[in-house]
């Protein structure tokens, strides 16, 4: 494929993204090998630090963990195993359900054995790099699993659709144009609006697939804060649960939307935000015991993470006026 020289990474930021990328590659090495050696550590470590941090970091620029995601890099990696192809449309389209699906797979059953199972974890995370490792080697740069099948790409486009801070892209120094719409890493806070495509303009995006868990994910977090860890023999409970929930609040939004007539793009930074701040009020008391934090540390980690989602919403809203002021100028 023909390379475009797109939005070039300056070469000092290169270096340090280069950086990053070894760093989260020898981090995910060591969370594997201390899931298997010290596994009440490698969880807590896990589970109560570094996953809360990622949606923060999310709302500031998704490019951050884009850059660094160990995944995304054996993603790449695979690229030069094979001879890869571009990525039809269609097949975009079937990777970016499963990768729906996926989550609501997988964050699921954190409760029913990767909360407190270290090997089971590490060997999900090893079946999920080679995924993201066959998909390179079929598929162009990263179009298959980062772009498409990648559980964690529709948080990442929801709460990364206004990036608080401008970051330079850290990988693909020079742009394929891999995924022609709604990379996150080439269009960045363009990105949501390619991805509705002409839907935005009418409540038809609501029935897209990314329409559907945006609105069933304030549900689905709520469900998962109230289930226990339990067997695996619970599954059917656990699923039962969030995906009942997904389901009420998906037709929850549906008819607020509708009857306030709200725009999709509104919209999606409501939902956006809600999910956000119901995100971090559930997790802030589980963090805090975890952790065994003083109980203000509930009250602070609400505090701070509202606080930023709000900077996040306030900013959407002056950029979208000053656009459209600039247009009717
Ligand atoms: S992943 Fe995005 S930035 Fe990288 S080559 Fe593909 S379209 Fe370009």
């Amino acid at each position: 494929m023909a390379r475009l020289h797109v939005l070039p990474v300056p070469p000092q930021r290169a270096l340090a993204w280069s950086v990053g990328r070894w760093g989260g590659v020898l981090g995910v090495v060591a969370l594997i090998v201390a899931l298997l050696v010290t596994p009440r550590v490698a969880l807590l470590t896990l589970w109560h630090i570094a996953v809360p941090l990622l949606p923060a970091s999310f709302f500031i620029n998704p490019a951050l963990w884009r850059g660094v995601c160990p995944l995304s890099t054996v993603n790449a990696w695979g690229n030069h195993l094979g001879t890869p192809r571009e990525l039809p449309e269609r097949t975009a389209w079937r990777l970016g359900v499963a990768g729906l699906v996926l989550f609501h797979l997988l964050v699921p059953a954190r409760h029913l054995a990767f909360n407190t199972d270290g090997t089971a974890l590490a060997g999900v995370i090893v079946a999920l790099a080679l995924v993201a490792l066959a998909a390179g080697a079929g598929f162009s740069s990263r179009s298959a699993f980062c772009n498409a099948l990648c559980p964690v790409l529709p948080i990442e486009r929801l709460y990364g659709q206004a990036p608080i801070v401008d970051v330079n892209r850290g990988r693909c120094a020079s742009c394929t144009v891999c995924t022609p719409r709604a990379c996150i890493d080439l269009a960045d806070r363009k990105a949501m609006r390619q991805l509705l495509g002409p839907s935005r303009r009418h409540t038809d995006w609501l029935h897209t697939p990314f329409g559907l868990f945006a609105g069933s994910l304030p549900g689905f977090i709520v469900a998962y804060s109230v289930l226990p860890d339990g067997a695996p023999g619970q599954w059917a409970t656990v699923y039962a649960t969030t995906l009942g929930a997904s389901l009420a609040s998906y037709w929850s939004v549906r008819v607020l939307i509708d009857a306030l007539a709200i725009p999709p793009l509104r919209a999606t930074l409501a939902l956006g935000a809600v999910s956000g701040v119901l995100y971090y009020w559930v997790s802030a008391p589980l963090i805090s015991a975890a952790l065994g934090l003083p109980g203000l540390a509930v009250s602070v980690i609400r505090g701070a993470s509202s606080l930023l989602i709000a900077l996040w919403v306030l900013r959407a809203v002056r950029e979208d006026l000053r656009a459209a002021i600039t247009a009717s100028a």
